[in-house]
């Protein structure tokens, strides 16, 4: 088979999502899985829906379209505020947004109303961690300008912590999201159907058997799909850590020292010579870069230690081993480093199911290609 690839097991991606599913709605919470890191895979994207998901998530239109293309059944919220100029697309293939901007939310409006459609809107509210939604103070004067606009429904309102500062989700935070959904509730007699309180950092707070309040929903990516929560990087109790694993292939195996020689300057990436002199050591280097993964984020075999990468080579110690040119070798992927892999065209994609590789492309579409030469 061909390597470098990711092989991407979707019985375990299931069997994530379906527990994280039943886990969570013992908590009154519903899931969105979120899709980014896949690139919308129309097969991954079913999986969870199989597992009970809710509803399907992702920042990029391509992804939205691409699952909508492959004829993915579900309700599609994009996760990242529009851009103005994808307005059309979005109320297109979108049933619903997750907003910071009112102008943006203007645009969304009339572009509903031309497609002839509602739009279905969520407020992001800024609950310290600095990267999008509106400061509570003003959440009040969005909402009444967002209930103004005539193909727009507001949905509910939500919030995004640990992706910009890493403020944890925990009690005060989402007692203060549940206290401004009922705030605007009264103040304008509405009822906003959906409180999204975050992301797979959530899960902590969630299954600590502390008061969720008025959230009902979360966003979840990393969790599913590599078993993990993203606050301490600890392994999800009962999930796979595995269920997408990088293989790729020694193409070169000597002995070499472990100390280079010669005037030393600056490496392609900025890298530092090994500290310890180690004598002569088993080196074998791999095919595949920082082009296709984000080194740092792999973890080795054992007895095998990453000790450097360039764009397309990775070099590692094997220990007392020597691994043959050919060899492949596996490795597990923290969030990083999977999204890099599967966003990489030289890395391919395998997915199994049961066991058997499935005869289909993971990713769905092409990204933009140039578009010439800008005047
Ligand atoms: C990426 C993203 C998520 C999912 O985050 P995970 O940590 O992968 O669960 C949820 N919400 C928003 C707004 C995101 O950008």
């Amino acid at each position: 088979m061909s390597a470098p690839r990711l092989e991407i097991d979707l019985d375990k991606i299931q069997h994530n999502a379906r527990t994280l599913v039943d886990r969570l709605s013992g908590r009154g919470i519903t899931v969105t899985a979120v899709m980014k890191a896949s690139l919308g895979s129309p097969e991954i994207a079913r999986a969870v829906l199989d597992a009970g998901v809710s509803m399907i998530g992702d920042s990029r239109m391509e992804n939205i379209e691409a699952m909508n293309r492959a004829g993915v059944k579900a309700p599609m919220m994009l996760i990242r505020s529009p851009m103005i100029s994808d307005a059309q697309r979005v109320v297109r293939y979108a049933d619903l947004s997750l907003n910071s901007e009112v102008d943006v939310i203007g645009k969304l409006s009339d572009a509903a109303r031309a497609a002839g459609k509602r739009h279905g809107v969520v407020l992001m509210v800024e609950l310290g961690d600095l990267r999008e939604g509106i400061m509570p103070a003003d959440l009040e004067h969005s909402v009444s300008q967002v209930l103004d606009m005539p193909n727009i429904d507001l949905k509910g309102i939500g919030a995004n912590l640990a992706c910009h500062c890493g403020v944890a989700p925990g009690t005060d935070n989402m007692a203060k999201l549940s206290a401004l959904a009922d705030a605007v509730e009264r103040a304008f007699g509405i009822t906003l159907g959906i409180v999204s309180g975050g992301n797979s950092a959530n899960l902590n707070w969630a299954f600590s058997g502390t008061d969720t309040g008025r959230i009902n929903n979360l966003r979840l990516g990393e969790s599913i799909l590599l078993g993990c929560e993203p606050l301490h990087r600890q392994r999800i109790e009962g999930l796979h850590a595995d269920a997408i694993t990088l293989i790729a292939e020694v193409i070169e195996s000597k002995t070499k020292p472990s100390q280079p020689w010669g005037e030393i300057a600056q490496a392609a990436f900025g890298e530092k010579a090994p500290p310890a002199d180690r004598g002569n050591i088993n080196q074998a280097i791999l095919a595949i870069g920082q082009q296709d993964v984000d080194p740092g984020g792999l973890l080795a075999p054992l007895g095998i230690e990453i000790i450097g990468a360039s764009s397309d080579h990775l070099i590692v110690d094997c220990g007392h081993r020597r691994l043959p040119v050919g060899t492949e070798i596996r490795f597990q992927l923290n969030y990083s480093a999977m999204v890099r892999s599967m966003t990489s065209p030289f890395v391919s994609k395998v997915l199994r199911a049961s066991g058997k590789p499935i005869p289909v492309p993971a990713v769905a579409h092409t990204l933009p290609q140039t578009q010439g030469i800008m005047p």
